[in-house]
C-alpha cells in the first residue's frame, strides 16, 4: 500500500523550499529586477537565460524551455520520481511531512478498479485484433 501525503502538506514542503536558494546550490542567481537570473543547470550555454520567479517560486529557460516549480526542479536535476523529490524537499528543510491512513478497504477497492481497468483493455485489444483479421479476412 502506498501512503498518501495527507492533505496540504504538498504545500507546507513548497512554502519552506525556496526556489531561489534551491536553484543557488546548482547554478549562481543574479537578481535582475525582481526576478533572479543565470546560466540554466540543465544545458550549456555562456549567456544566462534561466529565469527564476521568486514571487511566483517559478522557473524557466528561454533557452531549453524548461520550467516548472521547487518539485519538477529537483526531479528533473537529480533524475527523481516524484514521491522521491517530496522526501528530498522534506530532508533538505527537516521537515517530516505527514501521510494519510489509506483505509485497508479503499486500497483493495482501488486496486480491484484497476485490476477491472486492464482486463477491458486487454479485451478492448483482443477483439480489435480479432476484427482486424476478420477484416483483412482469408481470401
Ligand atoms: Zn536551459
Amino acid at each position: 500500500m502506498t501512503p498518501r501525503l495527507a492533505d496540504g502538506e504538498l504545500e507546507e514542503i513548497r512554502e519552506r523550499n525556496d526556489l531561489v536558494a534551491l536553484v543557488s546550490e546548482y547554478t549562481r542567481l543574479k537578481k535582475t529586477g525582481k526576478n533572479y537570473s543565470g546560466l540554466c543547470p540543465f544545458h550549456k550555454e555562456k549567456t544566462p537565460s534561466f529565469v527564476v520567479d521568486s514571487g511566483k517560486q517559478l522557473y524557466h529557460c528561454f533557452g531549453c524551455g524548461e520550467g516548472g516549480d521547487v518539485f519538477s526542479f529537483v526531479m528533473k536535476i537529480e533524475s527523481l520520481e516524484f514521491p522521491e523529490a517530496i522526501q528530498r524537499l522534506a530532508d533538505r528543510v527537516g521537515y517530516k511531512p505527514k501521510y494519510q491512513q489509506v483505509r485497508a478497504g479503499e486500497g483493495r477497492g482501488a486496486a480491484n478498479k484497476e485490476k477491472i481497468y486492464r482486463i477491458n483493455q486487454l479485451a478492448k485489444d483482443f477483439y480489435r485484433k480479432s476484427l482486424k483479421i476478420s477484416l483483412l479476412g482469408p481470401l
